[in-house]
């Protein structure tokens, strides 16, 4: 039998056959240190004793190396241990002694040769370290589970500065290699372990082997077992003893040996419950990038068919016992038949992986059932399952990639890295409430009331626009004790119970309760309700009924009625009559805030206006849910005078960074100037089409916020599922239903115009068609 030349030997040769009294000889002769006995601790491919005196008592752990180790490796493992011990000096690696008499600045100088005539070997000498070795992985506790994941990634984040040229090497036990295994399967005796093991590997040369690349790579341990660590009573790491596996490879194959290493004989659930945990631990030092996330199951597998293949070699050389390797190989075994049986995307998700789900049909009944018949149903004939999203693409399930001309809520763009990280650090390190104090709230409020006009000065954090609203009506009500309330005539600013009154878009019976009075919008196409009138005549319908106003709240970008045009001169007569009748204005910029116009921050601030309370939300925190009410310290007084206000969420630490990061965006990518610029183009772009015989009756609106009407809600409607057949995604509005909502992130630019047109093009001539 040839010993295979492509990997590393040290695998083929025998260990050592040193015997108890030529050890303590050479120890004696090499590091001075005098043993009574020597007791074999036994091990794969080198020899390791415990070194005790005439009394029992432990004196160090003696290691001889296989004749076929490069001693260059045996140095890299002296510095690695020395690395670590800079880096994180908490992790208890088993450090090699220096032989008497030398400086022990050099690797060489942790071990002494002993050439014989087998071979040359190398002597080296550790400390004991306390615990216990051998631990049956089944006797672990939970909270050791996971002290053994987070130990494995400390271990790994301690080694990312090491590099050492004999880390690059053909270890075949590093899951790198397993494709190489393969020339040695033959070895296994039991045919159905082998079937297992070449369907793993067939697995892990479809999807591993071309991710391997993408993989973070660096030095690791590569054999982070429970024979390699010893640990203290109640399981938690206190010696991590053998770096003979060291190689430059994915950082992952560190937890796929302490995964390989714990979850042998355990049920499928115990084994994933046991996996999460352990990944937890490993997590809260080092998370996995979702790559790894996603192979860490074929990974595993390959680290266990690897086991299998090395130890069924090994026993055919006569390395290894071979009743031992066939009994520990069944448990190897029957963990690849579990992630076998569960199935790849399976695993992936059970161990955290986002894995979308695959039938849709039965996604979308489950969601009807268990979300009920109140929540607006799914947008589009047929709904798109969403996968993914980044700047103003989107992408399905499918991998189908969409414009987003719709989503107003990931303002910066999806999955914005400055927002995302400011989200993600600040929920690592501390998330918590306005009861503690904490600088997050504190600098947005400063900054969000140095965009406001002087006089609102006073910041409310809450979690969503309704709530904003919600707080802005209370507010209003407190200080003016009035009761009555306007709201344009299809307006809609949220779900609470006041503010659902002040909704008629959601009204489904067309009717609110007695204390609301709306007014319609002016219409420029037709030229209707271009005059205060319609407005003095809602304020005189609420006096008839006995009430004054609390409040007029508005959206100064009109979204749910169609994004209407109006006058800065109109909606100041209207400001002035809501003052003149003793109520307050809220601007709810929900929808037009964080310079969805353009012009100005806040939509409210191009039509000259000052409101008494500004409400935020939606697009605050780039998806984080997050809200604002921004008001008058007068008004503030006035509430505090008759209650305490507390949001358990509200201005979080987290939702804080979220939204402290959009302001940085929107300043640093200079978003209004963009918005200004894309907006025009847009609208411009819309029109060119709309010159042609189109069916556009109308293109309005103000920097992102863009309304394009047409005859009727049907031809809106075909035009909306035109455009997401093209891939590109809006939505509709207005009371009528003939508008065409379009608002996109504000990351959409000059560049995405011309997908915009060309498919909004493509859509209103195929629907001329017929
Ligand atoms: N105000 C306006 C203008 C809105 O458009 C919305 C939501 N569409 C809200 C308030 C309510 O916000 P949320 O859904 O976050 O409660």
């Amino acid at each position: 039998m040839s010993v295979p030349v492509d990997f590393d030997p040290v695998l083929a040769a025998s260990p050592p056959d040193i015997d108890d009294g030529e050890l303590l000889e050479v120890v004696a002769a090499t590091f001075g240190l005098r043993a009574a006995a020597a007791r074999d601790l036994g091990s794969e491919r080198d020899r390791t004793f415990l070194l005790v005196d005439d009394r029992d008592a432990s004196l160090a752990v003696a290691k001889v190396s296989n004749a076929a180790e490069d001693p260059a490796t045996l140095d890299m493992e002296a510095l690695a241990v020395l690395h670590v011990a800079t880096v994180d000096p908490g992790l208890p690696l088993a450090m090699p002694l220096a032989i008497p008499g030398t400086s022990g600045v050099e690797a060489a100088d942790r071990r002494a040769t002993l050439v014989r005539a087998d071979g040359t070997h190398y002597l080296r000498l550790y400390d004991v370290l306390p615990g216990r070795s051998r631990t049956d992985p089944l006797d672990l506790s939970d909270a050791a589970l996971g002290a053994f994941g987070e130990t494995a990634a400390r271990l790994g984040r301690s080694l990312r500065g090491f590099v050492h040229p004999a880390a690059i090497r053909t270890m075949l036990w590093d899951v790198q290699h397993a494709s190489r295994t393969r020339s040695l399967v033959g070895s296994i005796r039991d045919l159905g372990q082998r079937a297992l093991v070449e369907r793993v590997l067939d697995r892990y040369d479809e999807v591993v082997t071309p991710a391997w690349p993408s993989l973070r790579a660096q030095v690791v341990h590569g054999d982070l077992t429970t024979d390699n660590v010893l640990l203290d009573d109640v399981g938690r790491i206190t010696g991590i003893v053998d770096l003979g596996d060291m190689s430059h490879s994915a950082l992952l194959i560190d937890l796929a040996s302490v995964l390989d290493s714990l979850l042998n004989e355990r049920g499928p659930d115990e084994l994933f419950r046991a996996a999460r945990l352990v990944l937890d631990g490993y997590q809260r030092v080092t998370p996995l990038e979702t790559l790894e996330l996603r192979l860490l199951g074929e990974v595993l597998a390959a680290r266990a068919a690897v086991t299998i293949t090395i130890s069924s070699w090994r026993t055919e050389r006569g390395l290894e016992d071979q009743a031992f390797a066939e009994r520990y190989n069944d448990s190897v075994a029957r963990t690849i038949e579990t992630l076998l049986a569960v199935g790849w995307d399976e695993v992936a998700r059970r161990f955290g992986a986002e894995v979308p789900v695959a039938d849709r049909a039965g996604l979308i009944a489950r969601r009807e059932r268990a979300l009920g018949p109140a929540l607006e149903p799914l947008t589009y004939d047929e709904p798109i399952h969403m996968a993914s999203a980044s700047g103003v693409w989107m992408t399905d399930a499918d991998g189908r990639r969409y414009l987003d001309a719709y989503n107003n809520v990931p303002c910066v763009g999806h999955g914005h890295p400055r927002v995302a990280e400011a989200i993600a650090r600040q929920t690592r390190r501390l998330n918590t409430n306005l009861r503690y104090l904490h600088e997050g709230a504190v600098v947005l409020a400063e900054r969000l009331v140095a965009t406001l006009p002087d006089g609102l000065d006073t910041v409310f954090f809450v979690n969503s626009g309704s709530e904003a609203n919600d707080l802005a009506w209370r507010l209003a009500t407190t200080f003016t004790g009035h009761r009555g309330g306007l709201c344009t005539d299809y307006a809609y600013h949220g779900i609470s119970e006041s503010i659902a009154a002040l909704s008629p878009e959601s009204w489904r019976r067309g009717e609110g309760p007695g204390w609301v009075e709306t007014w319609p919008v002016p219409d420029a196409v037709r030229g209707l309700h271009q005059v205060p009138a319609p407005f003095e005549a809602a304020l005189g319908r609420l006096s008839a009924a006995g009430l004054k106003p609390a409040a007029v709240i508005l959206d100064s970008v009109f979204t749910s009625d169609g994004f209407a045009t109006a006058s800065s001169d109109l909606v100041a007569a209207w400001v002035d009559r809501t003052h003149a009748a003793g109520g307050l204005w809220i601007a709810d910029e929900v929808q037009g805030g964080h310079g969805r116009t353009g012009e100005a921050m806040w939509s409210f601030q191009r039509l000259g206006i000052s409101p008494d309370v500004v409400t935020l939300g939606k697009p605050m925190g780039n998806g984080y849910p997050v809200g604002a009410v921004i008001t008058r310290g007068e008004i503030a007084r006035a509430f505090a005078d008759e209650t305490v206000f507390f949001s358990t969420f509200g201005g979080n630490p987290v939702a804080a960074a979220a939204s402290n990061a959009v302001l940085d965006v929107i300043a640093d990518e200079c978003v209004l100037e963009r918005v200004m610029v894309a907006g025009e183009g847009l609208r411009a772009a819309i029109r060119d089409i709309a010159a042609g015989q189109s069916g556009i009756v109308d293109v309005r609106g103000a920097g992102l916020a863009i309304g394009v009407e047409f005859a009727d809600a049907a031809t809106a409607t075909a035009v909306k599922e035109g455009l997401r057949e093209r891939g590109v995604l809006v939505g509709t509005t207005g009371r009528a239903g003939n508008v065409l909502k379009v608002r996109p992130p504000l990351a959409f630019t000059t560049a995405e115009i011309p997908v915009f047109a060309d498919a909004l093009g493509a859509t209103l001539e195929s629907i001329a068609r017929g």
